[in-house]
């Protein structure tokens, strides 16, 4: 898998992106994550990305031309699944749309800033709107820090156990059930006796026993999906 990112600050992406999980997605080679500056695109003598709000309202809006030239360069190199656009008034970001993202081949994500982008962007070169939640970031790094993170590792081979992502929360509309590890004890909190009995059916069980309990006391609407 491909994703680039087009962005006015791309030092906000690079740690998130540069460590554990992706870190070694990139090194076996399981998904390749190129930064792009948007204002390598800029057209004006000043680099500006973004000018002023036609219609006199507060703040900044990023303007179309290094947007539209950014995406038409990438496209020109290779077709995209979604071109991605990280909004507050986006669908919301959740693991399903996390599973379908992990299937696609390229994808592009554009973070926003300042009072957003210029809407002709939004209609003429944007095929996907998600918002990570119902609250206002300052960019849309952040964001697709998030969605990336939880796409590569949905991606097979990424996460070194197989099975361990399946049985991450969400999947299935359940949450995970709880862990535990050594001591088996202490200062008195005991680890639940079954998962040290060594009997697995019975592990299996307990552990689906605690997942629906779960979801049905802190998430009862993931039952009804
Ligand atoms: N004026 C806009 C907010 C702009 S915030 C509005 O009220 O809708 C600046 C940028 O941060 C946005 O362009 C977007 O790319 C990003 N952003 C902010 N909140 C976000 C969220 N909840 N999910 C995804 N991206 C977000």
């Amino acid at each position: 898998m491909r994703i680039d990112i087009i962005t006015a600050l791309p030092g906000l992406l690079e740690s998130p992106l540069n460590q554990s999980i992706i870190k070694r997605a990139k090194e076996k080679k399981a998904v390749e994550i190129y930064i792009h500056n948007l204002r390598d695109y800029a057209t004006n003598k000043y680099k500006g990305i973004d000018d002023y709000a036609f219609g006199g309202d507060a703040g900044m809006v990023m303007m179309i031309e290094p947007i539209d030239k950014a995406i038409s360069a990438l496209k020109a190199e290779r077709p995209y699944d979604e071109i991605i656009y990280t909004s507050p008034d986006g669908i919301k970001y959740n693991q399903k749309e996390a599973n379908k993202l992990a299937t696609f081949h390229n994808i592009i994500i554009l973070c926003g800033h300042y009072k957003g982008i210029d809407q002709r962007v939004r209609d003429h070169l944007i095929t996907k709107e998600i918002s990570i939640g119902d609250y206002v970031l300052s960019g849309g790094e952040l964001a697709a820090s998030i969605i990336v993170d939880s796409v590569v590792r949905l991606i097979p081979g990424v996460i070194s156990d197989e099975t361990s992502a399946l049985t991450d929360s969400f999947q299935d509309n359940l949450l995970a059930p709880p862990v535990y590890t050594r001591p088996a004890e202490y200062k008195g909190w005991k680890v639940p006796e079954v998962l040290l009995s060594g009997n697995f059916k019975k592990i299996d069980a307990w552990k689906e026993q605690q997942s629906i309990e779960r979801t049905k006391n802190l998430r009862p609407d993931l039952l009804d999906e």
